[in-house]
C-alpha cells in the first residue's frame, strides 16, 4: 500500500514544480537555475529529476517537492498536502483521526463560507466602483492617495449605508441566513416584543429575511489568507462612525489575531527583500505596494501575536515593525519584540568550546576531541523603523519616499531601539539616571552573541553612562558566566532535569559516542572513501535514500518512546537532514509538541499527526520495538549517534551531487562553475572530515 505521500511524489513531478517559478537549464542529468531563495547571479540551484529532489548549494536550502512547495510558497506541510494532493488529484483526507466525520464536515462549511466570502468582496468592489451612493467613498479613496490600479488589486470594497443591501443580493443567490451570520456578514435582526422585526416592518423583512448587513457605510478591505482566498473583511468608517475600524467577528476562517493583510500580496516580494515590513493600518499597506514597498504587511487588530510572526517566519528571519510613532506605538512595539522572540525557534546549536566566550583555552586537550557545548540561540533579526514623529507610514510614503526608502533599508537595529526607547524617560545628566541606563541596558548587551558586537554596544553605553568602560566589561563578563547557562537551562529544565545538570557550566556534552552492542545491526557501512567510488559509478542516490528513511524511522521511533533524549539530538541535526517527506514532517511536529509541553504528551502523539501521517508513525513506532530495548546512558549516547549519522549521510548525499555537478560543469567547459562547485565540496568535506574524526576518537 503506498501512502499518499508517496502517491503524489509519483505523479507530482519535481522538475514541472520548481520550473513553475526557476527557469531551468539542462546540465547533465540534472537542471540549473537561479535560486528562488536568494539572490544570486550565478546559478547554483539545482534539480534532480532521477532523485527527484533538489537543492541550493549557495543557501544550503534543499529537499523534494513538498520542501520546495513549502518554502516557495509558505505554507505549512498540511497545506502544502492539500495543494500537492489536488494537482496530482489524490483525495487527501487531511483530517485527525479523533473525530473524522466532524472534521469533514467543517472542511465542506469552510468551502461554503470561502465561497460566499468571495461572492460578498465582488459585490462590495462592484458597489464602490459603479454605485452612486458610493460616491463619497471613492473621493475618501482618492484623499488618501489610493490609485485606480490599487483598489483593483487589492479589490476595495463599498458597503453601503442602506440595512440589508448586501444580505439580499446573497439570499438572492441562494445562501441562507444562517449561512450570511457564520460567515460574519449579517447579523440576526432582534424581534420586538410585538413580535415584529426592530427597525423595519414586516413586509421588507419578507423581502430581505431576518438579517441586516454586518458592515454598513464602510470602505472594505478584504482580507485573504496567503493563498489569496478571502477569509474576512476589514472595514474603515467613512463618516463619523465608531468604531473607525470594523474587522470580521471570529468566524470558522477568520480570527484576527491570526491573520496578516496583504501577506499574500507581500509573499514573493519579503522572499526577494528578506524582510518583512509590518505596518498598522490597511492604508499603509495599501500605499507602501503602491509605491513599490510590496514586503508590507498589516497585522490586523491592534497588537503583533506571536502567531502573526509564526507566518512571517516560514518567508524571512527579518522582521521590521513599522508601527506609529507615538507612545501607544511604542508599547505596541515592545509588544512587537518580545511575541517575536517568542516565535522565533530557538535553535540549539553545537559550539566547539573554543569559540565560547567564558570558554576554556584552545590548548585544552578535550577540545580535540570535538567536544562541544550546546547553545541556545534566536534565529531572527527584529529591528525597527524610524519615522519622523507623528507621522503614519502613508504619508512618509507620499510626501517623501526617499525618507522612507531610507528607513525601509536602514532600520534601527533592535539594541539602537533599546538605547532610545529605554533611555527616554530617564534624565541622563544626572548620576541616578545613568546608572538606571546601565541597569536597563547591560542585560539586553549581554544577549548579543558575536563578542566584537557586543563590545562595541558596551563602549557605547559606557558612553552614555560615563561609566569606566572596563568596569562595564567586568560586569558584563559576570553576568554573562550566569545568563548563558541559565538561558540554556531555562529552555530545558521542565522537561528533563538529567539534561539541566549535564548543561550546567563545565560539563559539556560530547557529540559523538560508542557503538553499542546492541546496535550493530545498523551500523553504517559507509565510509569516505568508498562515497567516492559509489559516486563515480551511478549516481543511485534511491537506494541511499532508502537506507536513510530506516534510520529516520528509527530515530523518530525513538524520540517517541523517549522524548527526553530530544535535547541531545536536535542541537546535532535539524529538520532539513531528513530526506523522508513524512520523516521530516514527523521531527518537526515532535519538535513543536516538545518545545510546548513535556512528556506525558507523547502518549497520544497522533492527535497532532495529519491523517496523511499516521502509518509512518506507526512505522516509527515499530522499527523501535522490533529492536532489543536499550536503556539509560546507552540509550542518550545512541540517539546521539543515530543524528550523527543521518547529519553524515545527508553531507554524503551533497557530496555526491557536487561532485556529479563538477563533471556535468566540466563536460560543458564552464570553469566558472566548477570552481564554485569545487569550493562547496570542500566545506562538506571539511564537514564531513569533523564528523568522521569525532566518530573515530569514540568508536
Ligand atoms: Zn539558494
Amino acid at each position: 500500500m503506498t501512502s499518499p505521500i508517496e502517491a503524489i511524489k509519483a505523479k507530482v513531478d519535481v522538475v514541472e514544480e520548481v520550473g513553475l517559478v526557476v527557469a531551468l537549464r539542462k546540465s547533465g542529468k540534472s537542471l540549473q537555475g537561479l535560486c528562488p531563495f536568494h539572490n544570486e547571479r550565478t546559478p547554483s540551484f539545482y534539480v534532480f529529476p532521477e532523485s527527484q529532489t533538489w537543492r541550493c548549494f549557495g543557501c544550503n536550502e534543499g529537499g523534494d517537492v513538498f520542501t520546495f512547495v513549502e518554502k516557495q510558497q509558505g505554507l505549512d506541510f498540511r497545506d502544502a498536502l492539500h495543494y500537492l494532493a489536488e494537482k496530482a488529484g489524490i483525495a487527501v483526507e487531511d483530517f485527525s483521526n479523533s473525530n473524522p466525520e466532524q472534521e469533514r464536515e467543517t472542511y465542506a462549511r469552510k468551502e461554503k463560507l470561502r465561497k460566499l466570502n468571495e461572492e460578498a468582496a465582488l459585490w462590495f468592489h462592484q458597489v464602490l466602483l459603479r454605485a452612486k451612493d458610493a460616491a463619497e467613498a471613492r473621493s475618501y479613496i482618492q484623499s488618501r492617495g489610493i490609485s485606480a490600479e490599487s483598489v483593483m488589486s487589492f479589490s476595495l470594497g463599498y458597503a453601503p449605508a442602506g440595512w440589508d443591501g448586501l444580505s439580499r443580493y446573497l439570499l438572492g443567490q441562494g445562501y441562507t441566513e444562517y449561512e450570511l451570520d457564520q460567515a460574519g456578514l449579517a447579523r440576526p435582526r432582534e424581534m420586538s416584543k410585538a413580535g415584529a422585526v426592530a427597525g423595519v416592518d414586516e413586509v421588507s423583512r419578507e423581502q430581505s429575511g431576518g438579517v441586516y448587513d454586518y458592515f454598513r457605510d464602510r470602505i472594505i478591505f478584504p482580507i485573504r489568507d496567503i493563498r489569496g482566498r478571502v477569509i474576512g473583511f476589514g472595514g474603515r468608517a467613512l463618516g463619523d462612525h465608531h468604531p473607525k475600524y470594523l474587522n470580521s467577528p471570529q468566524t470558522l476562517l477568520f480570527e484576527k489575531n491570526n491573520v496578516l493583510y496583504a501577506l499574500d500580496m507581500a509573499r514573493d516580494a519579503i522572499k526577494i527583500a528578506k524582510q518583512a515590513i509590518i505596518v498598522e493600518g490597511y492604508v499603509d499597506a495599501v500605499i507602501a505596494h503602491q509605491y513599490g514597498t510590496k514586503q508590507t504587511v498589516a497585522c490586523i487588530g491592534s497588537a503583533i501575536t506571536e502567531k502573526h510572526i509564526q507566518q512571517i517566519k516560514k518567508l524571512t528571519k527579518q522582521v521590521t515593525l513599522a508601527l506609529d510613532p507615538d507612545e501607544a506605538g511604542m508599547a505596541a512595539t515592545e509588544h512587537g519584540i518580545q511575541e517575536a522572540l517568542k516565535a522565533f525557534d530557538k535553535t540549539v546549536v553545537p559550539v566547539p568550546l573554543s569559540a565560547t566566550p567564558a570558554g576554556r583555552s584552545s590548548k585544552d586537550p578535550n577540545n580535540a576531541r570535538g567536544i562541544i557545548r550546546l547553545e541556545e540561540r534566536v534565529d531572527v533579526d527584529i529591528n525597527v523603523m524610524q519615522l519622523p514623529l507623528g507621522k503614519d507610514p502613508d504619508e512618509v510614503i507620499r510626501q517623501d519616499f526617499a525618507e522612507w526608502a531610507n528607513a525601509v533599508s536602514h532600520p534601527l537595529p533592535l539594541l539602537d531601539y533599546y538605547f532610545l526607547a529605554k533611555t527616554s524617560d530617564l534624565d541622563l545628566q544626572g548620576p541616578s539616571g545613568r546608572t538606571e541606563a546601565a541597569k536597563r541596558l547591560l542585560p539586553l548587551i549581554g544577549m548579543i552573541r558575536d563578542r566584537v558586537e557586543r563590545e562595541s554596544y558596551a563602549k557605547k553605553l559606557a558612553g552614555m553612562t560615563k561609566v569606566d568602560e572596563k568596569t562595564l566589561l567586568n560586569d558584563l563578563q559576570e553576568m554573562m558566566k550566569g545568563q548563558l547557562s541559565t538561558s540554556i537551562i531555562a529552555a530545558f529544565s521542565d522537561r528533563t532535569g538529567q539534561f539541566r545538570s549535564e548543561m550546567e557550566p563545565g560539563s559539556d556534552l560530547s557529540l559523538s559516542a560508542t557503538h553499542s552492542q546492541s546496535t550493530d545491526n545498523f551500523v553504517y557501512s559507509e565510509r569516505s572513501g568508498r562515497s567516492r567510488e559509489d559516486s563515480r559509478t551511478t549516481f543511485g542516490l534511491d537506494k541511499r535514500i532508502r537506507d536513510r528513511i530506516k534510520w529516520e524511522d528509527y530515530l523518530i521511533g525513538l524520540l517517541l518512546q523517549n522524548p527526553k533524549l530530544f535535547p541531545h539530538v536536535c542541537g546535532i541535526i535539524t529538520d532539513g537532514d531528513f530526506a523522508g517527506t513524512d520523516t521530516r514532517e514527523l521531527y518537526r511536529i515532535f519538535n513543536s509538541v516538545y518545545q510546548r509541553d513535556a512528556s506525558p504528551l507523547f502518549q497520544s502523539f497522533e492527535q497532532f499527526v495529519p491523517s496523511a501521517l499516521l502509518e509512518s508513525v506507526d512505522r516509527a513506532r515499530k522499527s523501535v520495538e522490533s529492536r532489543s530495548p536499550l536503556e539509560g546512558a546507552g540509550l542518550e549516547k545512541y540517539a546521539v549517534q543515530c543524528a550523527t549519522r543521518l547529519k553524515r549521510a545527508r553531507l554524503i548525499q551533497s557530496n555526491i551531487e557536487l561532485q556529479y555537478l563538477v563533471r556535468g560543469a566540466e563536460e560543458v567547459g564552464n570553469g566558472a562553475s566548477v570552481q564554485q562547485l569545487q569550493q562547496q565540496l570542500m566545506d562538506i568535506y571539511r564537514q564531513l572530515r569533523t564528523i568522521d574524526s569525532a566518530m573515530h576518537l569514540q568508536g
